[in-house]
């Protein structure tokens, strides 16, 4: 059997304790806003105010409506920008969309929408970023803690920003055809 060198044992071992440290924290990070969350689930009493839908218990909701403070950046009357409370990269911020809806397909002002994206411009030339990702969670397995939609801008700053998993999978050009296909015939 491979015998491993005991200094060796002891490396492996401190790096385990580091990694498993970070991923504690960042697990813990993330339950923060899950218990917002499943706070969020048992009341989804919604309530008409100004015109817009709004969610008692949404915390971006809340942040809209001023019940809790914000590092707002931009606001107009459709559309809010306010900065990260635990950012990846400095000025990483959210943009989102006044009226409360949890995914992107359920959101009925596009006018918001269409306004997100000029707002993600201004604000990547207001931090004069020159490299940035924007990013929009739909759904837990899609990495989404807080059911409210919202586009992260991430700069990215030497190692800080957004670190990405890509597994890209190997298909032929008539899966794409048959995809896209499928996709046309559904667009509505
Ligand atoms: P997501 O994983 O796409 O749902 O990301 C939600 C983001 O919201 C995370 O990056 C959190 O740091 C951020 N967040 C949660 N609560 C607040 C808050 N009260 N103010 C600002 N950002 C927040
Ligand atoms: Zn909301």
């Amino acid at each position: 059997m491979l015998q491993i060198p005991f200094f060796l044992n002891i490396r492996i071992l401190i790096k385990q304790l580091y990694d498993s440290a970070h991923v504690t924290k960042k697990i813990a990070v993330k339950s923060t806003t899950f218990r917002n969350d499943q706070h969020f689930k048992k009341s989804r009493q919604s309530e008409t105010c100004g015109g817009e839908e709004t969610m008692t218990d949404c915390i971006f909701c809340k942040i809209v409506n001023g019940e809790i403070p914000a590092h707002k950046i931009y606001e107009s009357e459709h559309v809010l920008a306010f900065l990260d409370i635990e950012p990846l990269s400095r000025g990483h911020c959210l943009i989102i969309p006044k009226q409360h809806a949890e995914k992107l397909h359920h959101v009925t002002d596009e006018s918001a929408l269409r306004e997100i994206l000029v707002v993600a411009k201004k604000i990547a030339h207001a931090l004069k970023v020159e490299n940035y990702n924007i990013l929009q969670n739909n759904g837990r397995p899609a990495h989404q803690f807080v059911p409210h939609v919202h586009f992260h801008l991430i700069p990215k700053i030497n190692d800080e920003g957004l670190g990405l998993i890509w597994k890209a999978n190997k298909v032929s050009q008539d899966e794409l055809a048959q995809v896209a296909t499928e996709i046309k015939e559904n667009l509505s």
